[in-house]
Order: C-alpha cells, then structure tokens, then sequence
C-alpha cells in the first residue's frame, strides 16, 4: 500500500517561540523513495518543522518518527547518523575552505576513504568540477546552493530535507538541482522539499503538503492542490 512504512511520520508536532506558535500540531508522513514538496506561506513553520526534524530545534510535544526510531528532541548529530540530511534556507558554508574541503567536511566519516571519490561524483553530478579549488565565498549566489546541495548528498542520508534550495538561482541551476534530485531518488534516496516555484513542485514532487499557521492543512498530488481553490487563493495567490 502506498502509505505502508513511511520513512517519516509526524505527529501532533508542537513548538512555540514567546508567543509565536511556529508549529501548532503538525501531522504528516513521507513514504519511501517519495519526492514531497511542503508549500505554504512565509511564517507557516515550514523550516521550524526542518529544524524539529533533523534536531537542531527540540519539539515542546509531539512525535517524529523517522526509520523506525523515535527522534524527537534527539541531538542533531544523532538524528544525522541515522540517515537524516537537511539543507538551510540561507547555505551554512565553510566560507574560507574550497568547494572540495566543504564537500569533505559534510562526508558522514571524517577519515572515510570513500569520501574523496564521493566528493568526485558530488562535484560532477552538480557541474561543480571547474571551481573545485575555489574558496565557497567566492562562489555565486546560485553555486552556494548548489554547494549546500551537495553537503547534503555528501551526508549518504537516506532522507534529504531541502529548504527553498532553488530560491532566486539562474534556472541553468535549477535544472541541475531538478535533475540531481531525480537521479538520487532513482537511487533510493527519499526527498521532502520547502519550494515556492510552482512549476518545480510541479515537475519534480509526486505529492505535496500544504501548512498554514503551523499546521498540514491538505496534501495530495499537483493536480489535486490545483483543484483545490481554497488552496490556490489563500497559499499560492491566484
Ligand atoms: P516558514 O519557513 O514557513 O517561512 P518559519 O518556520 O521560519 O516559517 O517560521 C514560523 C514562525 O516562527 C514565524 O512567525 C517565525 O518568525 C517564527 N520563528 C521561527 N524561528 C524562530 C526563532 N528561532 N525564534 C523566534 N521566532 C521564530
Ligand atoms: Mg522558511
């Protein structure tokens, strides 16, 4: 069935910041090899649910259960040795080391021997290889993102959380990110992502969740969320 197993359930997920309720019960699921798009407008939690979800942010109630362990309120580090990966909405470079050295230093083993290889296939998967040896602050906006990406494949995670990784870059780098998100899915990889431009959401995610106000409110294919004009007029402004 096709909600057998997810790789990710959420539920009744609860974060307040003062009195701002970022999350105010959230409840979703990823299944495997999934590629889910989470829209919604700015201030809806969706990066708060990343934060929750990979542990850089302890829930105040709530469960996440992500490959059959219980990670809620678990250290970032702990939720990443599991499988978990997640990009920031702004990318958290290493900006005085090259491209390489910041691919390297996400690899899931510091000393792993495979590392420099996957760093190889990581530089060519995202048409990196010509500025290898450039350090990250002198890349382009759209190569920082590109860059963050690739820390995140580096990782070997089974799920990849990305946050507007395509926001504001060169569509020349947007189809790279489109087309490396699919050829990591057809890997096994499964993939939940924060995106605003439609036509991405479109051509790339089989489902979509919807939150507004710190919750899921609809989820469902393209096509659906389309239908669904209470969604188009109030989340995506038509
Ligand atoms: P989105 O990613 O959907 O735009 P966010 O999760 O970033 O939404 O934010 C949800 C709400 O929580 C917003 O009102 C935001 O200002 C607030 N918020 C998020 N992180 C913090 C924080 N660390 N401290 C205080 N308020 C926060
Ligand atoms: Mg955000």
């Amino acid at each position: 069935p096709a909600n057998g197993d997810p790789i990710l359930v959420v539920r009744d997920l609860h974060k307040h910041f003062g009195g701002i309720k970022a999350t105010n019960g959230v409840n979703l699921e990823v299944n495997r090899r999934e590629i889910a798009g989470l829209i919604g407008p700015n201030g809806s939690g969706k990066s708060t649910l990343f934060s929750l979800v990979s542990g850089t942010v302890s829930p105040d109630s709530g469960q996440i259960r992500f490959d059959g362990h219980e990670i809620a309120g678990r250290n970032a580090h702990v939720v990443a040795r599991l499988g978990l990966a997640r990009t920031f909405q702004i990318p958290a470079l290493f900006d005085n080391m090259t491209v390489t050295e910041n691919l390297l230093a996400a690899a899931a083993q510091a000393h792993w021997q495979g590392a420099r290889e996957r760093a190889a296939e990581t530089l060519s998967l995202l048409r990196l290889e010509h500025v290898a040896d450039n350090r990250a602050s002198d890349l382009s906006g759209g190569q920082q993102k590109l860059l963050e990406f690739g820390r995140a494949v580096m990782r070997q995670a089974s799920l990849v959380l990305l946050d507007e990784v395509t926001a504001g870059v060169h569509p020349n780098i947007r189809k790279i990110i489109l087309e490396a998100i699919t050829q990591l899915r057809g890997r096994g990889i499964t993939f939940l992502i924060i995106e605003h431009d439609m036509e991405m959401v479109r051509s790339v995610c089989d489902r979509i969740i919807v939150m507004d106000s710190g919750r899921v409110v609809t989820s469902g294919t393209f096509n659906d969320i389309v239908r669904n004009s209470e969604v188009m007029q109030t989340y995506l402004g038509r």
